[in-house]
């Protein structure tokens, strides 16, 4: 086992063909003949009854559950992978977000799932594409993954983070959620170009951007700062499409620098790097391009679990929230909701 041992399998998993080729998709390995790596989890499927539901996913595909898994090795299935997993299985039951250790935990567990879809969408993607229009995946897309890889590759071997922004180089924004049972246990949404993805399992509410931290830069309590307050799952919704909308708007990367010693591997964020060097008003580099409140309202209203009334009211050019009652404290759910039936 050479000392870079890891940063090689994860440059072969990270690879540009290995995403058409079929290879485990986190070591770039051979598959295994069975089903791989399902993205979301089966012990999650089981406790929130999803196998029989179905996923969306960008080029239009509708996928069950079920059937949502992407080549995966033995080796990699069974090992850290897994470990991954049970990191989190009972922190689902009992969440404690006052530890550091099990919000990176958590994290790297969103990472997972979102890396997994990204693999799925880029491969069907990918079939669809017209060869003679270029690659769609871009080499900024890939040295995005790398990272995403690097963050998954941490439960493998020993990693140190530094990073600019926070503990961890990813935003995590977490919640306290509701259980209202005309909305069920499980959501799920993600924006594979902004590289964000939002869950809500039961009473816990996540969204994890692989940005290296930079809507951190923007907000450290997230959206209208509610970090770790008590939410109703429609509310969730918002919060999930107002972060989904901010990644989008990413106009920044980071460079980094990786060492991996026989011991450990050390992951230093050295600088942000703009992508289109648009100086803004106060002349310091952008890092999201301006926000558009109407095309936020656009994705809030998508991802509304329910139909509800509009998020932008063109006739009044009025904005409606279900986050904040105006007064500087949360709305509450009774406002948009309505009688109970
Ligand atoms: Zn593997």
């Amino acid at each position: 086992m050479t000392e870079s041992y890891v940063l090689s399998l994860t440059e072969r998993a990270a690879s540009g063909p290995n995403f058409v080729g079929g290879k485990c998709f986190a070591c770039g390995g051979e598959p295994t003949s069975g089903q791989g790596e399902h993205v979301i989890p089966k012990w999650m499927q089981r406790r929130f009854k999803l196998s029989d539901q179905f996923i969306n996913l960008i080029n239009g595909t509708r996928i069950p559950y079920r059937h949502l898994t992407i080549p995966c090795c033995e080796v990699c299935n069974n090992g850290f992978l897994r470990d991954i997993e049970n990191e989190v299985i009972d922190f689902i039951d009992r969440p404690d977000f006052s530890k550091l250790g099990s919000r990176f935990a958590l994290g790297r567990w969103l990472c997972k799932i979102f890396v997994g879809l990204l693999v799925k969408e880029t491969s069907l993607l990918l079939d669809r594409a017209d060869p003679s229009k270029g690659p769609i995946v871009s080499p900024e897309f890939l040295e995005e993954f790398w990272h995403a890889q690097l963050i998954l590759q941490s439960a493998r071997k020993k990693t140190l983070f530094n990073s600019l922004h926070g503990p961890y180089p990813f935003t995590l924004y977490q919640y306290k959620i509701e259980i209202d049972d005309d909305f069920g246990q499980f959501d799920l949404s993600t924006n594979i170009i902004g590289q964000s993805i939002a869950i809500r399992m039961g009473t816990v509410g996540i969204v994890f951007v692989n940005d290296g931290g930079l809507q951190y830069v923007a907000g450290r309590g997230g959206p209208l700062n509610l970090v770790g307050r008590r939410l109703h799952p429609i509310q969730f919704s918002e919060i999930a499409a107002r972060v989904h909308y901010k990644a989008t708007l990413r106009d920044a990367t980071h460079a980094y620098t990786t060492v991996e010693t026989p011991t450990e591997i050390i992951v230093d964020q050295v600088s942000v790097r703009p992508f289109s060097k648009i100086l803004t008003a106060e002349g310091s580099m952008q890092i999201f391009r301006p926000w558009d409140d109407i095309e936020c309202a656009q994705l809030i209203e998508h991802l509304r679990p329910i139909k509800g009334p509009p998020v932008y009211d063109p006739k009044s050019r009025l904005f409606t929230t279900t986050l904040s009652n105006g007064r500087g404290g949360i709305q509450s759910p009774k406002r948009f909701l309505g009688p109970k039936k």
